[in-house]
């Protein structure tokens, strides 16, 4: 299957996942996540559609940013864990980091962000199994608690929402209870109205679980597998 028919089936599927849980299509938005792709296949993507992209390395993509970075209308997001002292690169090479996982990366991406005078969109990244995670906050954390409150400070960031990466498992129905938690965090927050924090966007759902991420409230599912093929190992 090529790049074009792979896309085009999973807006299929999505607006039928959306349909069944009685959603709009329109409320979900497909990033095509394109780590360990060449500029070229990542271009088919953006050829066929695709405008919204998700990179999981600050290095692997500066090698390949000058490529693609400037496609008219692409945005392009940070997705991966993100080591404090590539904060900075990070804040330039994208317009938004999908994986804050603790008040300090926050604040170094705010000041980034303040000395290059943009505004950066974040998610807080949420672990919701816990410990079994290598990144994410678990919902009931302090931290948690202090990046939302430290919000109405973090001036040059524009906190949307929350993601979150569910453990792997073969049959993806086992997700669905992790998928229905963050969206319960997500609701309990919304209904707090702290300062300076929305959290309209849940970045949930890959390629062999974003139906069910769909029926559970996700508004971005991040898909590689599904759109480029497997990743070289
Ligand atoms: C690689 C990756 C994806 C895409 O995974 P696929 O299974 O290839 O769709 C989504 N989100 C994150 C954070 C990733 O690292």
């Amino acid at each position: 299957m090529s790049i074009p028919e792979n896309i085009a089936i999973i807006r299929e599927r999505i607006d039928s996942a959306a349909r069944r849980a009685g959603r709009s299509p329109h409320e979900i938005l497909l990033m095509a996540v394109t780590k360990t792709q060449p500029p070229e296949r990542v271009r088919e993507g953006y050829d066929a559609g695709a405008r919204l992209f998700g990179e999981n390395r600050v290095q692997e993509f500066s090698g390949k940013s000058d490529a693609l970075r400037h496609l008219p209308n692409s945005e392009w997001h940070m997705i991966g864990h993100l080591q404090s002292n590539k904060a900075a690169q990070a804040a330039e090479l994208f317009s938004a980091v999908d994986s804050v996982d603790s008040l300090s990366l926050a604040e170094k991406l705010n000041s980034a962000a303040q000395k290059l005078g943009k505004k950066l969109t974040v998610l807080i990244e949420i672990s919701i199994a816990g410990e079994h995670q290598k990144s994410g906050i678990a919902p009931q954390s302090g931290e948690l608690e202090q990046i939302l409150t430290s919000a109405p400070r973090l001036e040059s960031l524009e906190l949307r929402g929350l993601m979150t990466v569910p453990p792997f498992t073969e049959n993806p129905e086992n997700v669905r209870p992790y998928f229905r938690r963050l969206r319960q965090l997500r609701d309990d927050i919304a209904g707090r109205k702290l300062p300076a924090v929305s959290v309209d966007v849940l970045s949930m759902g890959m390629s062999h679980d974003f139906e069910i991420a769909v029926e559970e409230g996700s508004t971005c599912v991040r898909i590689g597998t599904a759109i480029f093929g497997e990743r070289p190992k």
